[in-house]
């Protein structure tokens, strides 16, 4: 079978795509430093432990298993973080990339799927953001996937490496059949927040501002189910074995929800109490983030199909309560 290389393969994103991916007839071989993904992700191939920012890691990688293709998912891509710690955000994503490029044109592998953010684009109110629109960053991290992307250009124009980018909205949810689902230690992420709060295991939520220029004051993101994601991803695989050009995707709905929203949603669907608080607006963070998806569903015949706040949020509650390892 088919090797495809799944850098950041033990994290949130990246075992979903390892499922989907051997699901598809091809062998994800995961590679993971482990520093926020979870051994216990890794159920669909086999697992290099290793280091982007550090090139023989990643040589030992192809060397041992010559993927055909990768999909690049391993990034640190918490906002607060990258506010505090830039250069952490360059080091990690940027010169980590640029290791993982090099040797895949040294070893032969010229197709890369690569998973970059709506954050490139930075703060467009009121914009529905499309593939055209112009990339403004306002923080490290979305600075870091725009370098990438650049860096991906460059390496196609010299070098042969053809690339699929997609640029995420938020992504929610959980593999329906609760294999892999999201956790991060620190949780940062709303979703699982809230879901944390609804278990118990946390007092309550904090709003991150309610003085945005938003209908209800909180901040509007585009929530997309981590199935629909990762289904796009084998469809971006695809289209370059098929030979295609090399593009760029948004993943998103067109459908913006509200941080009071999402809250609203979860009660509804858990019939718990969701305790919040209002708090201070959050450093780097972007009033509305909403993407247009007619590119991914016109080119590559992209359907989401569990992208409503519903199934998001039963799927996550779901493997919430019964994930081990997050206890
Ligand atoms: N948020 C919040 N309280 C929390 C976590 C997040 O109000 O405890 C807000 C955050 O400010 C943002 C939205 O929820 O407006 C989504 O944040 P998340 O960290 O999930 O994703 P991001 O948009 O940063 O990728």
């Amino acid at each position: 079978m088919m090797k495809v290389l799944v850098t950041g393969g033990a994290g949130y994103i990246g075992s979903h795509a390892c499922k989907a991916l051997s699901k598809a007839g091809f062998t994800p071989v995961t590679f993971d430093n482990f520093s926020t993904g979870w051994h216990d992700a890794v159920q669909f191939g086999p697992c290099v432990e290793g280091d982007l920012t550090i090139r023989a890691d990643i040589d030992r990688a192809f060397a041992d298993h010559a993927p055909a293709a990768i999909m690049h998912f391993a990034a640190l891509s918490r906002v607060d973080e990258a506010m505090a710690k830039p250069g952490l955000y360059w080091r990690n994503n940027v010169l980590g990339s640029l290791n993982l490029v090099e040797a895949a044109v040294e070893h032969g592998c010229r197709d890369i799927v690569f998973s970059s953010t709506c954050a490139t684009y930075g703060d467009q109110d009121n914009v529905i953001l499309n593939e055209t629109t112009a990339q403004y960053p306002i923080n490290a991290y979305g600075a870091s996937k725009q370098a990438i992307e650049r860096m991906l250009h460059d390496f196609e124009a010299t070098h042969g490496l053809r690339h699929v980018i997609f640029r995420y909205f938020n992504v929610a949810g959980a593999d329906p059949d609760a294999d892999v689902g999201e956790f991060h230690r620190p949780e940062t992420h709303l979703i699982p927040i809230v879901l944390d709060a609804v278990a118990g295991t946390r007092d309550g939520v904090t709003v991150f501002g309610t003085d945005y220029p938003t209908p209800d004051g909180t901040c509007v993101r585009d929530y997309v189910h981590v199935s629909d994601l990762v289904d796009a991803h084998i469809l971006g695989l695809r289209w370059l074995m098929d030979g295609k050009e090399s593009r760029d995707f948004n993943l998103g709905t067109g459908t913006g929800f509200s941080v009071r929203e999402v809250i609203d949603a979860a009660r509804r669907i858990t019939n718990k109490d969701v305790p919040t608080k209002v708090g201070n607006r959050r450093a780097g963070d972007a009033v509305k983030l909403v993407s247009g998806s007619v590119r991914a569903e016109e080119e590559l015949g992209w359907q989401p199909k569990r992208s409503d706040m519903a199934h998001m949020i039963e799927d996550a509650w779901r493997w919430h309560q019964v994930a081990d390892y997050q206890r």
